[in-house]
C-alpha cells in the first residue's frame, strides 16, 4: 500500500532518470557538469593544495573515464569505474565544489590519470538528478549535507528479530526521504524467526512505497525484494546485523559477499567491517555505506520533530506553532492520540526520539 500524497508524477521522472543514468554510463551524456574550472577559489582544491604543497596543479590528466563515487575519504575517494573496479582516485586541484558543498555518494564524476605517477584524479562532477540531504547540524542550518545522489529510493533493511525491531530508525529515516522528496520502502527480515507481524510494523504500510517482507532462509518474498530493487538505483541501508548482506547475497549469489555472524544469546548482530560496496543490479545498483546508515541517527531540533514527525502530518494545527505535542494546551496531536487516530506506539516513538535529542 502507498501513501496518496507520494509517488504522483513520480514514476514518469523515475523512468526519464534511469534514461539518463544509461546515457551517462554509456559515456553519452554531454555537458552538465555541476564543477568548473576556478581553482582559485577556496574549496576541495585549495585545500588539496594546502596539503600537498609540493604537488604541481598545472599537471594535465589523460581521460580515464568516468564513474560513480562509492566512498569519500578526507584525501582520496573510491569510485567505481566499471562494473566489479573500484579506483582510489585523488581530487584533482582543479575540482571546484563551491556549488556543492561537497561529494556525495552516488555522484556521477569524471576521472584524470596523472601520466608521470599514474594515480588516479577525480576531476569532474555531473549536475545531481537528484538527492538524499539532511539539514545540517543545528549551530550550522545552512550547511546542508548531501548523502547520496542520482538515487532512485531508500530502501531501509530491519529485521523482524535479532536484532529487534527500531521504530525510531525508520521514522528518523522517513523524515530525511519525505524533505528530500525521495521515495521509502522498508524491507523486514528474518520473518522466519516469527510467525506474526507486530502492529507496529504494519502500520508503515500505509505511509511508505512499499513494505517486503522477507526471509533469507526459507527465500519468502526475495523475489518481491528483486523486483524492489531491479533496475533502480537504491541506498539499501539498516543496522548491522538486521541481514542486508546476506538479502544482497541472495539477490547476487555469484557474487562474494562477506555476512557477519550474529552472537549467542543477545541477539545483537555482530558488526562486520566489510569495505562499503557499491553492488550493480540490472541497470542500476545499491550501496550501503556507513555514512548513509548513521542517517539513521540523525539529530536534528526539538522543533524541527514536532513538524516533521510523518505520523502526525495529517492532524490540524495545534494551537501554537511552537507546540512539542506534550502537555501544551490545544495540542491536536495528542488529541488525535487520545482519540486512538495516530497509534501510541508512533506517541511513543515521537517521545523516544525527542528524549534522545535533549540527552545529546
Ligand atoms: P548485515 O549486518 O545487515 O549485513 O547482516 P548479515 O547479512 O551479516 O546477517 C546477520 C545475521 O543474520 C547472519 O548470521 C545471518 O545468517 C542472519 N540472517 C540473515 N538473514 C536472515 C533471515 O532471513 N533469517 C534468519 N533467521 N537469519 C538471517
Ligand atoms: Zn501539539
Amino acid at each position: 500500500m502507498s501513501h496518496p500524497k507520494k509517488n504522483t508524477g513520480k514514476k514518469k521522472y523515475r523512468s526519464a532518470r534511469q534514461d539518463t543514468f544509461q546515457l551517462w554510463r554509456s559515456g553519452e551524456l554531454e555537458g552538465n557538469e555541476a564543477s568548473r574550472d576556478r581553482s582559485t577559489r577556496e574549496g576541495a582544491a585549495s585545500r588539496h593544495k594546502r596539503k600537498n604543497p609540493s604537488r604541481n596543479t598545472n599537471v594535465t590528466f589523460t581521460d580515464a573515464g568516468h564513474g560513480i563515487l562509492v566512498e569519500q575519504h578526507r584525501r582520496t575517494c573510491l569510485v567505481r569505474r566499471n562494473e566489479e573496479e573500484d579506483l582510489i582516485c585523488r581530487y584533482s586541484p582543479s575540482l571546484n565544489l563551491d556549488e556543492y558543498g561537497m561529494l556525495a555518494v552516488g555522484d556521477f564524476v569524471e576521472l584524470g590519470q596523472d601520466p608521470d605517477s599514474n594515480e588516479y584524479y577525480l576531476t569532474k562532477v555531473k549536475a545531481r538528478e537528484s538527492k538524499l540531504s539532511r539539514p545540517g547540524p543545528p549551530d550550522r542550518e545552512h550547511r546542508e549535507q548531501v548523502l547520496a545522489a542520482n538515487i532512485d529510493q531508500v530502501v531501509v533493511v530491519v529485521s523482524l528479530k535479532e536484532p529487534e525491531f527500531n521504530t525510531g530508525f525508520v521514522d528518523r529515516y522517513m523524515m530525511v526521504c519525505e524533505a528530500s522528496d525521495i521515495r521509502m520502502s522498508l524491507v523486514v527480515n528474518k520473518i522466519d524467526l516469527d510467525d506474526t507481524i507486530p502492529e507496529k510494523i504494519r502500520e508503515f504500510e500505509k505511509y511508505l512505497d512499499r513494505v517486503v517482507y522477507t526471509s533469507v532462509k526459507s527465500s519468502q518474498g526475495l523475489d518481491e525484494l528483486r523486483e524492489l530493487l531491479f533496475d533502480q538505483t537504491s541506498v539499501l541501508t539498516g543496522q548491522s546485523g538486521v541481514g542486508k548482506s546476506s538479502l544482497i547475497q541472495a539477490l547476487l549469489p555469484e557474487k562474494e559477499i562477506r555476512t557477519g555472524v550474529v552472537r549467542e544469546g543477545d541477539g545483537k548482530g555482530r558488526h562486520t567491517t566489510t569495505k562499503s560496496t557499491l553492488f550493480e543490479f540490472g541497470k542500476g545498483w545499491m550501496i550501503d555505506t556507513p555514512g548513509i546508515r548513521r542517517l539513521g541517527f540523525w539529530e536534528m531540533d526539538a522543533s524541527d520533530l514536532a513538524i516533521m514527525f510523518p505520523f502526525f502530518r495529517d492532524i490540524d494545527q495545534c494551537k501554537f506553532n511552537d507546540c512539542l505535542h506534550l502537555t501544551e494546551p490545544g495540542c491536536s496531536v495528542t488529541e488525535a492520540v487520545d482519540d486512538e487516530i495516530v497509534p501510541i506506539f508512533k506517541y511513543e516513538s515521537y517521545l523516544r526520539i525527542l528524549d534522545s535529542l535533549k540527552r545529546r
